[in-house]
């Protein structure tokens, strides 16, 4: 088990900057998703820690080992790719057996560590086959349990589910995390997939152009998102201009102006001047008729019938359109398009920024 330390880490490929001063702790035992879209810097940042990549500035530690100069396969780390990366023409025993022979370790204890990590990722009863007929799902399985037969202190994945298809991808993610708490092994996975990311992990980073936007819990990320970026990339949001006067406690609720309208708003912290709501479509809610809580109006725009939920766009009278996901599906009608609505914004549960939430 370790921990992973990085110290005010960049690097550079010529003068851009893929990873830009990256400074954060990965506990031990944690399960930590660098989160991001193409080119944010992910697999640089998992790179480094490998060893592959060697960073221009900073430092890297595991524990209190400064791991810097360090190669690779010193480093005791278990690696799953992509692409697998299995020899196709070796049995599935020969193939998770391999780094072990390359440590010298003896036949016995091979046997019973090959055997011991197959039973872990399920593949005992095809240990003497050859993996190069075998699923997408088999083969990533193979390369699990040739990364955890080591016991690495590490286990490092880059995007490991990116061949499967959809539903293979969902039981894979479960057996990898309950795996990763069996073992309480710290690993640091590569993914673009939020939904992924949201289920697998302890913590995530989100990065974009190099930078870590936010470190923080599944739940936390979503529900409070640092800046617009982060908003915007786990899941959808609606980003709304708006203006908003001081308040920051219950008696003393704010003064808002949004899409044309004033209202009085309790705030957790107080916010003046120009702000930018991010507001879930969950949140909204939708009624036939003006209340209280349902003031906003607009006229149904495009209805689209997703299954679990139904995905509205409403035509704001100030302009503005926004999206809402209603799942009520059983219980009420859905609304057709042209059809007047009222909308509840959900304003005092969303999350405001400054300015433009750069
Ligand atoms: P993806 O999900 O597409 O793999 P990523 O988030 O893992 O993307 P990186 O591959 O780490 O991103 O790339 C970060 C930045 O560094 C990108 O702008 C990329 O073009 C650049 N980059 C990555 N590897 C190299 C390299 N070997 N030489 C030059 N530039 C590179």
């Amino acid at each position: 088990m370790s921990k992973v330390v990085f110290d005010h880490v960049t690097k550079y490929f010529g003068t851009a900057k893929a990873v830009n001063d990256a400074h954060f702790t990965i506990e031990e035992g944690e399960f930590f998703t660098l989160l991001g879209p193409s080119g944010c810097g992910k697999t640089t940042l998992l790179r480094t820690i490998a060893g592959f990549y060697r960073q221009e500035e900073g430092h890297i530690y595991f524990g209190d080992q400064l791991i810097d100069d360090v190669p690779t396969h010193e480093r005791n780390i278990g690696m799953v790719f992509q692409n697998y990366a299995i020899f196709p023409h070796m049995t599935v025993f020969d193939n998770v057996a391999y780094g072990l022979k390359a440590r010298k370790v003896s036949k016995e204890e091979i046997r019973t560590r090959v055997l011991e990590a197959l039973d872990m990722v399920e593949l005992t009863h095809l240990k003497d086959r050859i993996p190069s007929n075998m699923s997408g799902g088999q083969q990533q399985r193979i390369a699990l349990a040739r990364a955890i037969v080591i016991r690495p202190a590490l286990l490092l994945m880059d995007e490991p589910l990116s061949n499967l298809d959809a539903k293979l991808r969902v039981k894979m993610r479960t057996d990898i995390r309950k795996l990763q708490k069996d073992l309480n092994i710290t690993t640091i996975y590569v993914t673009h997939d939020q939904e992924e990311a949201l289920a697998v992990s302890d913590r995530i980073a989100v990065l974009h152009n190099g930078t870590v936007q936010q470190i923080a819990s599944p739940q936390e990320i979503y529900l409070y998102p640092q800046n617009r970026f982060v908003a915007n990339f786990m899941g959808t949001s609606n980003f709304l201009d708006g203006t908003c006067e001081a308040g920051d406690t219950l008696s003393n609720p704010a003064n808002i102006r949004l899409m044309g309208l004033e209202t009085e708003l309790p705030l957790l912290k107080p916010h003046s001047g120009k702000v930018l709501f991010s507001i879930r479509p969950e949140r909204v809610k939708l009624s036939p008729e003006p209340s209280v809580e349902h003031g906003y109006q607009g006229t149904i725009d495009e209805v689209t019938f997703l299954g679990e939920k139904v995905s509205y766009t409403v035509k704001m009278a100030s302009g503005e359109s926004i999206e809402v996901h209603d799942h009520s599906v059983y219980t009420r009608d859905i609304y057709k398009p042209k059809q007047p609505v009222y909308l509840d914004l959900g304003l005092s549960q969303s999350v405001i920024y400054n300015g433009s939430g750069e």
